[in-house]
């Protein structure tokens, strides 16, 4: 429960229009695509640093705990307040602020939507690649930090490869100025990469400066099918031993096509004995498009394709990717319940983990749909349930455990995009060390002295308050 004066001294510092503990707001910003649900009890909207900064400054006086928001599309439930207290949305801090042709930079406030610095920078073609698939609704700070990534990371990297400075408010009120626009800098501690990922646990980043490329001027998707998963990973290493680095790097596999033709009534998408898809795009000058495409090819086909389709032009390439596009709603059509979980793997490692996913499916009975970024060794499992069958769930359960423990074994990582935040806090003794976990104990104490930043987040002993739909 906020004390009055607490609440009185933050709208004084963001005036009367810039906070709210209106029930349909608390109940908005409580959740997030998580569908975890924390007890906000005020609603802050900052418009500049300083008030961010006074807000911060309060919190911290009053223990109050303080969860910053940006798009709410979140996987993990990284904005969900889930010890209650000052949910602070970043959303007013919308300006692109500077795009420098010469330096190849652009400066911009965190909730920028990610499409729009994409679509403001390509119209003078410049490039920022991170391309997450909710784009269109999350923003730029959100995107920092979680680093994001997308398809096109195998070739161009996640967003941390484009993060070069940022301004962020520390929970204790004080600004801080990291990197800045240079593409070297090795002065002290790089602390832009630490932010980079952290989750809205050290720091409330206000400002970035990020790295943009020349547009690549030509590209062309290429659409393959395989009858199995296992075609589809040998065409991802027959692509790396031709030394060809394709732009995006897409499998889907045979149960997610199934949701997907399903769910648009499309059999078209999921042809007779598909057990497998891979996206590729390639791209750069029109000469290396057409030999990189016609090597993407000929690795698709070595590897047993059964049809390989390509597209040049924006609407043919567009069609080509719709049924990336239409997954995840088509997911839903399978069961209530998604355990969506972003392992990666080192690549050559990816029939393992699929092996492991075949295992899971048939010891215990589930139905499980994976596709991602397989260039990357990204794979998204989504196991999906019944979530009134509580039987089906702990099965569920048994088979996460599993995957994460397999993921480990094989080298990778239990989060590749998505992050820690509430859904992966139990399993992050598994991914890391009592030392590791230690050292970073000390890095939050030492940006946030008090533990008001985000709590209840990413420590296995975190002590949420939550609850799930
Ligand atoms: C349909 C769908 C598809 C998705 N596809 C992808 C994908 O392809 N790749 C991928 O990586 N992710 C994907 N995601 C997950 C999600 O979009 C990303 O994690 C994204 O980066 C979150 O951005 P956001 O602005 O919505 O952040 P939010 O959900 O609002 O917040 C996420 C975290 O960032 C913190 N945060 C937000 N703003 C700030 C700030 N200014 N300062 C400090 N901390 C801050 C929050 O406290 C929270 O911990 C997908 C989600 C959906 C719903």
């Amino acid at each position: 429960m906020l004390e009055p004066d607490f609440i009185e001294a933050v709208r004084t510092a963001v005036g009367p229009d810039g906070c709210t503990q209106a029930a349909d707001a608390l109940e908005e910003y409580g959740t997030d695509a998580s569908k975890q649900h924390g007890p906000a009890e005020l609603v802050v909207r900052p418009s500049t640093t300083d008030e961010v900064a006074a807000i911060a400054r309060l919190c911290h006086q009053h223990r109050v705990p303080l969860t910053v928001r940006g798009g709410g599309t979140g996987y993990t439930g990284g904005a969900v307040p889930a010890l209650g207290g000052v949910v602070l949305t970043m959303e007013r801090f919308t300006r692109i602020l500077e795009i420098d042709e010469v330096n190849l930079l652009a400066v911009v406030e965190p909730n920028v939507v990610t499409g729009d610095l994409q679509r403001a920078v390509e119209a003078i073609g410049l490039f920022y690649p991170p391309d997450p698939a909710s784009l269109d609704r999350c923003a730029l700070g959100g995107n920092i930090a979680e680093c994001a990534g997308g398809p096109r990371a195998f070739k161009y990297g996640t967003t941390k490869r484009y993060v070069l400075g940022l301004e962020a408010v520390l929970p204790t009120g004080e600004v801080v100025r990291t990197g800045g626009k240079t593409v070297k800098n090795v002065v002290g501690y790089d602390l832009t990469q630490t932010l980079v990922g952290s989750e809205g646990t050290l720091a409330i980043i206000t400002k970035a400066i990020l790295r943009l490329i020349p547009l690549p001027p030509h590209r062309e998707t290429i659409q393959a099918t395989f009858a199995e998963v296992d075609g589809a990973v040998r065409a991802v290493i027959e692509l790396v031993k031709a030394r060809v680095v394709p732009a995006a790097l897409e499998l889907v596999d045979g149960a997610s096509l199934e949701a997907v033709a399903r769910y648009l009534d499309d059999r078209t998408l999921a042809p007779e004995g598909t057990g497998a898809l891979l996206l590729l795009e390639v791209d750069g000058l029109s000469e290396t498009v057409r030999e990189e495409a016609v090597r993407v090819e000929a690795s698709c086909r070595q590897a047993g394709a059964t049809t390989v389709r390509h597209a040049t032009d924006a609407a043919a390439r567009d069609e080509l990717w719709r049924v990336r596009r239409e997954l995840s709603p088509s997911l839903k059509t399978i069961a209530g319940l998604k355990l969506n979980h972003d392992v990666v793997v080192p690549k050559a490692r990816v029939p393992d983990l699929f092996a492991c996913v075949a295992r899971l499916r048939e010891e215990l009975a589930l139905t499980i749909a994976c596709f991602g970024h397989v260039g990357d060794g990204n794979i998204h499992v989504n196991i999906m349930v019944d979530p009134n069958d509580s039987a089906a769930v702990d099965r569920a359960r048994d088979g996460e455990q599993r995957l994460f423990e397999e993921v480990v074994r094989l080298e990778g990582a239990i989060s590749g995009e998505h992050g820690i935040g509430l859904e992966k806090r139990s399993f992050m003794h598994l991914a890391l060390s009592a030392e590791e976990l230690a050292l970073m104990r000390r890095l939050k104490t030492a940006f946030d002295p008090h533990g008001i930043l985000n709590p209840g987040k990413m420590f296995p002993d975190a002590e949420p308050a939550t609850t799930s739909d």
